[in-house]
């Protein structure tokens, strides 16, 4: 079926106290697994790409290969543009057939934050694309101790912009963590009982499950996973150019356990971010 938007599945399963897993790709292994994943466990899923691919490009190949491989399934399968860091970014999302955007103005002051989100709105909603934004800052490094914003500030925020999602900072952060986090699932409550757009969870890879859950039941419906599924690439390769020594393996064979590999663990992530939680 033609590729879905935010809109069209994030609702949804935030009534269900579930969430949808958005994985980074960037490649035909990647989406691969993930469609196979998805085929696997019969869920929707959020095929994203991140902002860098659409500076060099490669953003415009793989949103054609999601686009083709989503056309002969019949699952809810839905193209956004992870970490837009401008308009011209959002631009590029809507000429590439993207269903939907993330803009992040999050190292902005809060008040230019919501001016420059509010500009992206516009546009990705006039083109007729869905919209994430970000409030306060979910940190790429454990050292960036940004503060959390409150829940207020996070409804602030999702009233003056009109976005459609929006993620809000938690106590997670991007890439694996060195120190075990501490994920303020009481605060992640406060901002659902406060917002009712879905909200988003960054840095999901590396998250302890229980925290995982626990803040997906309190309205965080959309689970990004990048660094888990990319670091598992990786190991499965390395693994496969092991195995084989010196032998010759055209790369399509090579390639097949490695995306069966990152498949069971994107088919993992669905089952975690799928399991029905009681809705309160
Ligand atoms: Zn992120």
């Amino acid at each position: 079926m033609p590729l879905v938007d935010l809109n069209q599945i994030l609702p949804q399963a935030r009534a269900e106290g579930r969430a949808v897993c958005a994985f980074n790709v960037v490649n035909c292994e990647t989406v691969t697994a993930v469609l196979q994943a998805a085929a696997r466990e019969q869920r929707p899923v959020i095929c994203q790409v991140f902002h860098r691919l659409f500076d060099t490009g490669k953003a415009h190949y793989v949103a054609a290969l999601v686009r083709h491989l989503a056309e002969q399934t019949n699952l809810k399968i839905a193209l956004h543009l992870d970490h837009g860091q401008s308009l011209d970014h959002v631009e590029k999302a809507i000429a590439y057939g993207f269903t939907s955007v993330m803009f992040d103005g999050s190292t902005l002051p809060y008040d230019e934050n919501i001016k420059q989100t509010s500009l992206a709105v516009k546009l990705a909603h006039d083109a007729g694309l869905t919209i994430e934004g970000e409030v306060g800052h979910i940190p790429y490094t454990e050292n960036d101790k940004t503060p959390l914003p409150s829940a207020k500030e996070v409804l602030h925020f999702a009233q003056q912009t009109s976005v459609d999602a929006l993620a809000a900072a938690v106590g997670t952060s991007h890439g694996f963590y060195k120190t075990i986090p501490v994920i303020r699932t009481e605060l992640a409550k406060e901002i659902g009982e406060m917002v009712s757009i879905p909200l988003v969870l960054h840095g999901g890879s590396d998250t302890p499950d229980d925290k995982v859950q626990q803040v997906i039941v309190s309205g965080f419906a959309k689970l990004n996973i990048a660094t888990e599924f990319m670091a598992e690439y990786q190991y499965a390769l390395r693994d496969q150019i092991k195995a084989n020594g010196e032998r010759f393996v055209p790369v399509d064979l090579l390639m097949d356990p490695v995306v069966d590999r990152i498949s069971e663990l994107a088919s993992r992530k669905i089952r975690l971010a799928s399991m029905s939680q009681a809705v309160h």
